[in-house]
Parts: C-alpha cells; structure tokens; sequence
C-alpha cells in the first residue's frame, strides 16, 4: 500500500469547502503528513483517518496556509494522551515558533516532540523499506519539496513483486526545471497550480505556477502521473485546471479533498 490522501486543496485562505495544504503519505501503514494548514485535523476527522498513527510530519515552508494546523495537531495529541514519539521536520524557524507556542500555554505533551529543523537538501528519513528526501522549490520563502521512495531491494517488495514507487510532493513553486532533477520518471508528482494560463505573470511575480507549467513540468520529468493542487480561491470550479494541463499532459488529476490517490 502505497497512497496519498488530500486534506487539504487550496492556496492561502480556505475558499469553497477547499482548505489549505496538507495531505497524508501512506506507506504500508506508516503514516506521514505533509504540511498541515489550519483545519487539518478536522479534515483528518471527516476522512475517518486513524491520524493518531502519524510518525512523521513535514512541512515545507512557513507560510500560514501550510503549517497553522501544526499546533493545534500537537496541542490535540496531548490532549489525546498521544505516547508514541512524534517528529516534525521544517525549516527554521519552526521549532522556535512551536516551542513559544507551548511554552506560553504552559503545555505539558505526554509523548516526546521532536522538532528537525531543514537546512539544506538531502535525506530526512531511512528505513528498511523506505527513503524520505527534501529538495529545494522556488518560492517566495525558503521552500522544501519531499520525496517519498520505496528502496529498490527489499525483501518484502521482492514478495509483493512490485517496482519500488515514488512519490513526489513539489510544494508551493514558481515554474522551475530545476526540478526536474528530483522527480524524473516518479510514479505520481504533486505539483501546484494556483492559477490558470492566463494569469501566469501573477503566477511567476508571486511564486506560483498555472497548471500548464505544472503540466510542461511533468511532461519534461516523464512522471507518470500528476496531480493538481493549492488552487487561488479565486477559482470556484477546477474544471478548467484539468482542462489546460491535459493538453499538455494528459495524465493530469486535480487533487479532490478527502480522495486517496494509489501508486
Ligand atoms: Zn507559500
């Protein structure tokens, strides 16, 4: 088992039922969360997710719309009598911001945080089975996108005689081949696309991108999948989202809240 669940959709403020970033790694059980806007654990209430199994948070920049749910998860866990150790990865200066939020409220967590702070590229995570890497976006901020990888040999995949897959979660970007070095030939890429082709000056001055880049990226990566996410809340109807990448690249998905999307 090898999925991705949407939590969250939208850019900046929740707009049309569409909530900020966040989605669910699942990785033969082992639950990642990759940012978390404000609403996440609501969303993972509706969906019915077990999220008191989540290991691993990443968040990829610290823009309100992909981390403003971190605290009030961890706050919750607490509250929950959570034991198991929780670690959360982000760049800096998120373990500044988490621990003053604590600090202040006098919180007491029943289990161990652990707060990892990015500072450059590389591995984050090693399993047995598994590889979680981050790589640099172009964003407005310092911006991190993670890659999630099943490790070539294994015995367990050699069993389940499948291909290792790969996953990768691009974040909040400005059209850039540069990275195309960290998603060639991935199985299913998430890439954002805040706005459609006729606002793409918009998109490049505030570094994001329309869904025909989204779409030029994949195509160039030769992913075999992608998926369309963090769209302006100017937007009532994604229609057209799908529309203007699959000329492009046909394989196109818009990434449906509360949908579990398979590798
Ligand atoms: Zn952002």
């Amino acid at each position: 088992m090898f999925s991705v669940t949407i939590l969250g959709n939208n850019s900046a403020v929740p707009a049309y039922e569409r909530l900020p970033s966040s989605q669910l790694v699942n990785i033969d059980g082992q639950k990642f969360l990759v940012d978390c806007g404000e609403g996440t654990q609501l969303q993972l209430i509706r969906y019915k997710i077990k999220y008191s199994r989540i290991s691993h948070i990443f968040i990829s920049h610290l823009h309100g719309d992909h981390y403003f749910g971190l605290i009030g998860l961890i706050n919750s866990f607490g509250l929950l009598n959570r034991q198991q150790d929780l670690v959360v990865f982000g760049p800096p200066p998120l373990k500044k911001i988490l621990e003053l939020q604590l600090q202040v409220a006098s919180t007491r967590l029943p289990f161990s945080l652990h707060i990892k702070e990015i500072t450059g590229p590389g591995m984050l995570l090693e399993t047995e089975d598994i590889e979680i890497s981050c790589f640099p976006t172009d964003h407005r901020i310092t911006c991190y996108g993670f890659s999630f990888c099943e490790k070539t040999i294994t015995r367990k995949r050699l069993a389940a005689q499948g291909q290792p897959r790969r996953y990768a979660y691009c974040a909040d970007t400005r059209y850039n081949e540069s990275l195309l070095t960290y998603v060639s030939e991935y199985d299913l890429m998430y890439h954002e696309a805040t706005y459609l082709d006729d606002q793409r000056e918009k998109a490049e001055l505030r570094f994001h991108s329309t869904a025909k880049q989204a779409a030029q990226l994949a195509q160039k990566a030769k992913v075999n999948r992608l998926l369309l996410g963090h769209f302006s809340s100017q937007y009532e109807k994604l229609e057209a989202f799908k529309n203007e990448a699959r000329e492009i690249f046909p394989n196109t998905e818009i990434a449906e809240q509360g949908v579990t999307y398979l590798l």
